[in-house]
């Protein structure tokens, strides 16, 4: 499976900053802001571009300009909200969809409570979500991404687990995931080792 793992000094010293305990949620969501743009960088690295002649202030040349095709970015809500802002901003063109799914605290099973997607055929389209944990929710998303036409959705993610990995590879062979970390493994609650923790609870303060 393509797993590509951010490899950046800043990158680095994001995750550090974000897994520290004593960092509280207003420095947690700007830190999740800085963690997501450069996966959203990365994640578009394979953008199809076409040239384009211009004139600078100088003379003529041809540049490249992005091809057009549409994006679309789906964030399994709650935590997956936290990081769907780099990806407007650097394409504001972008649609969103939604998957609400819910993990199930004693069973760590993901349920589906929502679903706002647009066609998708014909679309890149990116599912986000920060923490790849037993990988159910993400298989979950890729599924409904795909019965909603989209081909090769990519995973992007913050923190990994190799279980997580290891599920999406199972279920839908071949994905492409992007990730700033990946991490040891998963404890006996499912939470990834050594993490950063509730994404969600740190990230909105609850
Ligand atoms: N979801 C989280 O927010 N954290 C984990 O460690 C695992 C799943």
């Amino acid at each position: 499976m393509p797993l590509h793992v951010l490899d950046h000094p800043l990158a680095a010293h994001i995750i550090t900053h974000l897994r520290d305990h004593t960092t509280k949620p207003a420095t947690f969501r700007t830190l999740t802001y800085q963690i997501s743009l450069l996966l959203a960088i990365e994640s578009t690295a394979d953008l199809p571009t076409e040239t384009k002649a211009i004139e600078t202030p100088l003379e003529k040349m041809t540049g490249r300009v992005l091809t057009h095709q549409p994006l679309v970015v789906v964030p399994i809500l709650r935590a997956g909200l936290g990081m769907v802002q780099p990806f407007t901003d650097l394409f504001p063109d972008v649609s969103v969809g939604y998957i609400g799914l819910e993990r199930d605290h004693a069973t760590a099973i993901a349920r589906s409570y929502y679903r706002k997607l647009p066609p998708l055929a014909g679309k890149r389209v990116f599912v986000i979500d920060p923490m790849l944990a037993t990988g159910g929710s993400a298989a979950h998303a890729l599924t409904a991404v795909k019965e909603h036409g989209a081909v090769n959705p990519t995973l992007v993610c913050i923190v990994c687990a190799p279980e997580g990995v290891a599920e999406v590879e199972k279920h839908h062979p071949g994905t492409t995931i992007h990730t700033a970390a990946l991490d040891r493994a998963l404890n006996a609650k499912k939470y990834i080792l050594p993490g950063l923790g509730d994404f969600g609870d740190r990230l909105y303060g609850t």
